[in-house]
């Protein structure tokens, strides 16, 4: 690519980093993808998210999420990103303002992190894994929830270690990362919520699959879905 010229990017100092890396195996479309995906994906399996709440919250997961993930899509239809970033930046803004449930600000917050550790028109898988901790850090930072928990952090936190351990192609990574969302939902059933509304039937939140790490699990699932398929990193 030539270097000369007067691309805004050169003009703002950014020579370092090249406008366009077609070999990069996330851009913008597949950000959109991921985050359609997401919206289908909690809007079919509403009803389970929902009973899962009933049984150690207030019954309304499936719904704040249907709700959110459909505002999403709205906020992205007709928006012009100019990074991958701006793509999680809006959808995370967008959850926030839209989901009156502690999840909504905590998934909010994710987004919009993964957002701002993605400041190019595409990333590689690296780099995307990183942004993927950046939001886990701060999910962690506004609900102070760790490991064992019974929280989206229990599906979360193993999934993006997977994500930075597997081998690349981006989507052996992305199907490694799903595959470790869904152990550690399944892995909440025995845990003692210890955030959260669930946090309030103490034991007897024992023996119940936590609704938010089932959430979460669908949503690496979706990219693990959305990106089966794309090309190996470095594929001419
Ligand atoms: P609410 O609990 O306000 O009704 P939701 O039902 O939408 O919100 O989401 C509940 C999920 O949010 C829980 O199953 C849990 O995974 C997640 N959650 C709740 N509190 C926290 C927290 N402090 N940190 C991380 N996740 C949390
Ligand atoms: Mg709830």
């Amino acid at each position: 690519m030539g270097r000369s010229g007067t691309h805004p990017g050169i003009a703002l100092g950014l020579l370092s980093r090249p406008q366009t890396r077609p070999e990069d195996p996330v851009d913008i479309p597949l950000a959109h993808r991921w985050l359609d995906a997401v919206a289908h994906a909690v809007a079919d399996r509403a009803d389970h998210l929902t009973q899962l709440d009933s049984a150690i919250g207030d019954a309304d997961h499936g719904v704040n999420l249907t709700r959110g993930f459909a505002a999403v899509s709205e906020a992205l239809e007709g928006y012009d990103p100019q990074t991958v970033g701006d793509v999680f930046v809006r959808a995370g803004a967008t959850l926030i303002s839209k989901v009156g449930g502690a999840s909504g600000p905590l998934y909010g917050s994710a987004f919009r992190a993964i957002g701002k550790a993605l400041p190019g028109p595409t990333c590689t898988a690296t780099e995307f894994g990183a942004a993927l901790r950046a939001g886990l850090d701060a999910v962690q930072r506004l609900g102070a929830a760790s490991p064992g928990d019974k929280t989206m952090v229990d599906a979360y936190a193993p999934a993006v270690a997977a994500f930075q351990l597997a081998e690349e192609p981006f989507a052996a990574k992305a199907s490694a990362a799903a595959a470790a969302a869904d152990e550690g939902m399944r892995a909440t059933v025995a845990m003692q919520a210890r955030k959260g509304r669930a946090s309030y039937l103490g034991p007897r939140s024992v023996g119940h699959q936590d609704p938010g790490a089932t959430s979460t699990s669908l949503i690496f699932t979706a990219l693990a879905e959305v990106t089966a398929g794309t090309p190996l990193a470095g594929d001419p």
